[in-house]
């Protein structure tokens, strides 16, 4: 099954992202929307792993998550990867506390200790509204930049938890579904 390791994210906030992102929507640019129910913050995508790892990794999950007290996340602004005038992915920020460093560096220290590969990339905590679709024009893209710059979105996230979600890929996008739930501890 395919497995990522993310903070989940009150209803309330995601339902002020998606409606923030309203105007965005509207404009039918090339992007697969991410359902609001869905919004969420990867902190490690492990990819297709055997059933019978399950506890294995929830294992490595309580590890990670020891000396993390729940905290608050401040999550802000609209953005793209790799930039606004060349989308391919659309985001709500969210601000690289001290407390979400160490989680995701904690998380990605007990999944190496499991075997699974340390993300090369620097960790750029972010949630993802939108996927440019694949193959499509730049020219489809024009005024994106402008119609994402006036869009403002600002909350805190109380994180107090962290799920083990598995993911199924079907033809309209994929589908979550949360396997485990670990609470942060001192
Ligand atoms: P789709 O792949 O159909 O666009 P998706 O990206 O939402 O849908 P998954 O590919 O299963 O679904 O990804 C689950 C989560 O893990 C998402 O938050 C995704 O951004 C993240 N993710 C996926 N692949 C990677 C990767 N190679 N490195 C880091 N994060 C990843
Ligand atoms: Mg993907």
């Amino acid at each position: 099954m395919r497995l990522f390791i993310a903070v989940n994210l009150p209803q309330q906030v995601r339902r002020g992202m998606w409606e923030a992102a309203e105007s965005l929507r509207a404009r039918s640019y090339p992007i697969r929307w991410v359902p609001p129910d869905s919004l969420h913050l990867t902190l490690k995508f492990l990819g297709e792993v055997a059933a019978e790892r399950e506890e294995e990794i929830v294992g490595g999950i309580r590890r990670a998550v020891k000396g993390t007290k729940p905290f608050t996340l401040p999550i802000a602004g609209f953005g793209a990867f790799p930039s606004p005038v060349r989308p391919r992915v659309v985001w709500v920020g969210c601000e690289g506390v001290p407390s979400l460093e160490l989680l995701q560096h904690r998380v990605e220290q007990e999944m190496d200790r499991l075997g699974f590969p340390v993300e090369g990339r620097p960790f750029h905590p972010h949630l993802t509204l939108g996927r440019v679709k694949r193959g499509v024009k730049q020219r489809t893209l024009a005024g994106f930049a402008a119609d994402l710059g006036p869009l403002e979105y600002a909350a805190e996230v109380l994180v107090e938890s962290v799920d083990l979600m598995q993911s199924e890929l079907m033809r309209d996008g994929a589908r979550y579904t949360r396997r485990r739930k670990v609470e942060l501890e001192a």
